[in-house]
């Protein structure tokens, strides 16, 4: 199974910086893609719901060749999101940029932030394991201009040499079987300031990746400078870059587009990963198995269903996502945002709705979210969120209706701790 193409996304404009760049890599999703080793570490998908299910018909799915796609299940070859998840961290330095200070300084610009964040989002469903087995920088034999590592860099040459030298040198002290993903932790000295540009990358489910100790290292983060605007925030944000390559590793698309965060703003962590926190969309918590079937409701039948909706953010059993497919590749999702958990900004809290459609691949705008009030200039001014789409959600007494499939979602109501009544009518 080879990589297919690779892209130069780039991503949000912040607040008037520059606009920056990741680039993901996904093997495709052509035939047959169990494509991992026996006893790899990574094999398991994320979740696998059966189309059998009541949920069958929420099941959406993409075509041939999207990348990393939306739909239900996630397919194989990344790493999984649910139980017990080691994650390596290595920190590499070079001769044109060697490490500033203490690496496990370094290290710990993103832990133990960056295992709260999932520990917070998962429901404590996915236990974050990060590890350092080697504590010092890892000094890779050539200078960094040598591995040719700028923005949108390919994974072939430039990436598969750092990958085979970091293996080289960290395999004495590491075994790489250990661990479901790589984390490398790149001095922040190598290349541009992530306000001209932001290096940092993930390839996932990238089988052809060199092989480690037996076993290919196939879902690798790799996080260049340091993402500081410059606000005095970066001590509590500046980790939320490796959440959202992570995401990746779990098989999540990015949702920023070429034209940055409008497509989905603040609410998802691979929409903006700048700025105050934020958690995932309630689609991205099902497809990574954090949500229980019994939490989301199908809408998929003709005629009107009643759903009662509790806060995404906060834990417990009840209904957290309600989805109203409109065929077999897209539809919209519903849920309750408010300010907990890991939502910090949320500045109107109330039902979002976004239309997810599996056939358009990451960084294309797979997920676009319905603002309830156009051109309003939104709720915050928090930087680095997207301000137009902070009011995004909708408040009991409004309504959203899709005029092309006849698709009426309505508000109705709020209960004392804060549910929210949802009404779906198909025509
Ligand atoms: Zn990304």
């Amino acid at each position: 199974m080879q990589p297919t193409s690779r892209r130069i996304r780039p991503r949000r404009r912040a607040a008037a910086l520059a606009s920056v760049t990741v680039l993901t890599l996904a093997v495709s999703t052509s035939a047959g893609s169990g494509h991992l080793t026996a006893g790899s570490s990574t094999a398991a998908g994320p979740i696998a719901p059966t189309r059998a299910s009541p949920l069958g018909a929420c099941m959406i799915s993409g075509a041939m060749g999207v990348q990393m796609s939306e739909g239900v299940p996630t397919s194989a070859g990344y790493a999984r999101s649910t139980g017990t998840v080691r994650a390596l961290n290595l920190m590499i330095d070079f001769s044109d940029a060697t490490g500033e200070g203490d690496a496990l300084d370094r290290y710990g610009e993103f832990f133990p932030q960056t295992t709260d964040w999932f520990r917070t989002s998962s429901y404590g469903r996915l236990d974050y394991r990060p590890e350092a087995p080697i504590g010092d920088w890892l000094r890779m034999p050539k200078p960094f201009k040598a591995y040719g590592i700028e923005r949108g860099a390919p994974f072939d040459p430039g990436y598969r040499e750092l990958v085979q030298d970091i293996v080289a040198a960290a395999d004495p002290a590491v075994d790489f079987r250990r661990y479901d993903l790589l984390n490398i932790l790149i001095t922040p000295n190598a290349g541009p300031s992530a306000l001209d540009t932001v290096l940092s990358v993930t390839f996932a489910g990238n089988t052809e990746a060199p092989v480690a100790d037996g076993v290919p290292v196939a879902n690798a983060s790799f996080v260049y400078s340091r993402q500081d605007d410059g606000s005095g925030s970066y001590a509590e944000t500046g980790y939320r870059v490796l959440p959202h390559e992570n995401g990746h590793v779990f098989g999540l698309p990015d949702l920023y587009t070429q034209d940055g965060g409008g497509a989905v703003g603040h609410w998802d962590i691979m929409s903006e990963d700048w700025g105050a926190d934020n958690d995932l969309l309630g689609w991205h918590k099902w497809k990574l198995g954090w949500l229980d079937d019994s939490q989301v409701g199908c809408a998929a039948d003709p005629g009107t269903t009643e759903h009662v909706l509790t806060p995404l953010a906060e834990p417990g059993t009840g209904a957290k996502l309600v989805f109203v497919p409109v065929d077999a590749t897209t539809g919209y999702a519903v849920e309750l945002r408010t300010r907990a958990g890991n939502d910090e900004a949320v500045c109107k809290p109330g039902v979002l709705v976004y239309k997810v459609d599996a056939t358009v691949d990451t960084g294309r705008g797979p997920v676009t979210v319905v603002d309830s009030t156009r051109d309003s200039g939104g709720c915050t001014r928090s930087p680095n969120v997207h301000a137009e789409l902070s009011d995004a959600p909708f408040s009991p007494g409004q309504y959203f209706k899709d005029l092309e499939s006849g698709i009426r979602i309505t508000v109705a109501g709020a209960d004392a701790a804060g549910n929210h009544r949802v009404y779906v009518t198909r025509g």
